[in-house]
């Protein structure tokens, strides 16, 4: 499997620059989901890549190969679209077929791969069935199976799960992982939605407004976001304006509306720069009244509940701290506290993190 690799890849529509100046390798086997709210540029990025769209500027790379100039049918890309995009008048077996036939290969050999990916994906026996007589996940695996029966280099996955129910998606993540894993080809996943991405990619490349925020494993970018967009992007979080008092190496001390706070955080910050903490639901805890003598490294703020949501596995409780600050905070279900409660909120200074600037 070849390695595919973006430099400086640009695309300009007019006036509105689609991306910008992205710069990504992805390893061979590797799978990365490139994420981001609607329109940042990620069907952009997979169009050029598959060679639909011609870059404004940037080289695309397979293995050794410079494919910027290459036209689709020269790159063996395998994708998949959300909208499966099968023909509705073949039936399962063809339309797996068809890119094999474009390749001009002999029919013993087409019939044998054939039923080879359709086995591998699940679909055997229901190959001569038509799109319109297959469900939805079934729809998905045979645009699967037509992807992945050329043998790409690369297969590019734009929104494959975007169609399909709450639970099936769930299903089908795990399973395009696993298959992902067996057939270790390198792939680029694109979707907006942060959960998915979390679960499938080995790295997560967060894309705004064309412009490449983070690259890094998923559990970097969920809990060492480098900007408050990311941050906020990715899952829930609290913010809270402060401002750094000290600094030894990724330690902080920041001075903060609900008092002072410890804190790790982006190595970019100095003391006296202007900050945003972002602290996650499930890192706090709710305690009584009284908070006690903190152990050390652990901030203790006290509060009133404002609000409790009973959520099923988790009750989510709006804690007023003062200074107009409310956080949220996600409690184990037995969770005893009620609206009018007085509270301390706890967290961890290893699981508060400091990033620059004021934005949320
Ligand atoms: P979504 O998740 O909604 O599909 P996206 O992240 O895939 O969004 P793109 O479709 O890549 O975003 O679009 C990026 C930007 O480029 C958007 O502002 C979009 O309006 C613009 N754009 C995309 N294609 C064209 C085009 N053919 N002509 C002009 N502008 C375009």
């Amino acid at each position: 499997m070849a390695d595919l690799s973006l430099r400086g890849l640009t695309k300009r529509f007019g006036d509105v620059v689609a991306v910008h100046d992205l710069t990504l390798t992805l390893a061979s086997g590797e799978l990365v989901a490139l994420l981001g709210p609607s329109g940042c540029g990620k069907t952009t990025t997979l169009r050029m890549i598959a060679g639909f769209d011609v870059p404004t500027a940037g080289r695309i790379l397979l293995g050794d190969r410079d494919v910027t100039e290459a036209p689709p049918e020269k790159r063996t890309c395998g994708m998949v679209f959300q909208h499966y995009a099968l023909f509705p008048h073949l039936t399962v077996e063809q339309n797996v077929a068809f890119g094999l036939e474009m390749q001009g290969l002999g029919r013993p050999a087409i019939r044998r791969r054939v039923a080879e990916i359709l086995d591998r994906v699940g679909l055997g026996g229901l190959g001569r069935r038509y799109p319109r007589q297959l469900s939805g996940g079934q729809q998905q695996r045979t645009a699967l199976a037509r992807a992945l029966v050329i043998n790409p280099g690369v297969l590019l996955l734009d929104e494959p799960l975007a169609n399909l129910d709450a639970k099936l998606r769930e299903e089908m993540r795990f399973y395009i992982r696993a298959l992902q894993r067996e057939l270790h080809i390198t792939t680029l996943y694109v979707t907006h939605d942060q959960a998915e991405a979390l679960v499938l990619a080995d790295r997560v490349a967060v894309l705004m407004n064309g412009v490449l925020q983070q690259f890094g494993a998923p559990e970097e970018i969920y809990h060492r976001p480098q900007t408050a967009a990311v941050a906020a992007f990715i899952g829930v979080t609290n913010f809270l304006p402060g401002r750094v008092t000290a600094r030894s190496g990724d330690r902080f001390v920041l001075e903060t509306p609900a008092g002072v706070i410890r804190a790790r955080g982006t190595a970019d910050l100095r003391e006296g720069m202007d900050a945003m903490l972002s602290v996650r639901p499930e890192h706090i805890e709710l305690g009584g009244p009284d908070p006690g003598v903190s152990p050390d490294g652990i901030n203790s703020v006290r509060g009133v509940v404002r609000e409790r949501t009973f959520l099923g596995s988790l009750i989510d409780f709006r804690v007023d701290v003062g200074h107009g600050v409310l956080l949220r905070v996600q409690g184990r279900a037995a969770a005893s506290q009620r609206a009018g409660d007085q509270v301390t909120v706890s967290f961890d200074s290893a699981a508060a993190w400091a990033l620059p600037g004021r934005e949320g």
